[in-house]
């Protein structure tokens, strides 16, 4: 059993691991993992002990990783009999290569999800010397899963993806699992489409093998490796980034860090994105300026929605 999420002291609240790397990155958030305690998400477990019977982060900070983050018990930490969690008894040295993610998001949720720090109403309670000492609530998260029934909803385009890749070699399981994006309800292995199949259908999650990334002067532009095919003509398929969406980036740094080390790469590389379908535009040939060919090219409009990773396995 792994765990799906974790209560986080500081935000008193239930937590993805991918919640916790998107906080971690984000340089708009007064949010470090390791400076927050991690204690089991079943409610009754942790009101059964003290807050030093914490959890700890696997993958947490790495931006660029190959193993699935996740949430591990620590070889003190104790759960109560019939808890969910008291069989996920991996240490570091136990822990198989194999790991795969297990929780499966039944709906991506476009909107970014807020957290809200417990703080003491300022003026209020100013009779009050000093907060009380924090303590871990039962307070249940009515849109990410109260208890212990796994979230169904994340916000973070990374945990979609870690489900899609690390079980690549599942078809089966990625042909049952739901997902739902907007108003779009599909299986995992439908949404996930391949870029040179783009034209079957839009709105979905494209990506596929990089070729090469070019760094512009106002702009990255991702090239894919494979072709598009229209009219028995290939047409090679692009999208493009630009420097000022990522200078105004809440995780700029984290993400400067992932493209820049895509580009200087020898590995295989590959880019999802969510959110723009590439079409096919005419541009001027650089070597004859009066000409002009076709490309499927798209700008990406949401860094959130674009991931820049290797994925072991996939073809
Ligand atoms: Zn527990």
């Amino acid at each position: 059993m792994k765990f799906d999420t974790a209560y986080s002291l500081s935000l008193d609240d239930k937590l993805s691991i991918y919640d916790v790397r998107d906080l971690n990155f984000d340089e708009t958030a007064d949010f470090d993992s390791d400076n927050d305690r991690f204690l089991c998400p079943n409610d009754a477990c942790r009101a059964a002990f003290d807050t030093d019977n914490a959890l700890s982060t696997f993958n947490a900070k790495n931006v660029n990783y190959l193993r699935t983050p996740h949430f591990k018990n620590k070889s003190t930490t104790r759960h109560i009999d019939g808890c969910r969690y008291a069989s996920t008894h991996k240490t570091a040295t136990a822990e198989s290569d194999d790991e795969r993610e297990e929780n499966f998001p039944s709906e991506f949720v476009l909107t970014r999800r807020q957290y809200e720090r417990k703080t003491p109403p300022a003026s209020a309670e100013a009779s009050v010397p000093q907060a009380p000492a924090k303590t871990p609530s039962n307070r249940a998260s009515e849109s990410h899963g109260s208890n212990d029934s796994p979230p169904e909803k994340t916000s973070v385009f990374a945990h979609p993806v870690e489900c899609f890749v690390s079980n690549i070699d599942d078809k089966d399981k990625l042909k049952r699992m739901p997902l739902k994006i907007g108003d779009h309800t599909a299986t995992y292995w439908t949404f996930f489409k391949k870029i040179e199949y783009l034209q079957d259908n839009k709105g979905l999650i494209y990506w596929g093998r990089i070729k090469a990334i070019k760094d512009y002067t106002s702009s990255f532009r991702i090239d894919f490796e494979k072709k598009v095919w229209l009219d028995k003509k290939p047409y090679s398929v692009n999208v493009y980034l630009s420097k000022k969406l990522i200078e105004n980036y809440r995780k700029r740094q984290a993400f400067l860090e992932q493209i820049k080390a895509a580009v200087e790469s020898e590995r295989s590389l590959y880019c999802f994105f969510y959110g723009v379908t590439p079409e096919l535009k005419q541009v001027p040939s650089k070597k004859n300026p009066d000409q002009t060919f076709g490309v499927f090219s798209a700008n990406i409009e949401n860094l959130d929605h674009l991931i820049i990773r290797e994925a072991p396995g996939v073809q």
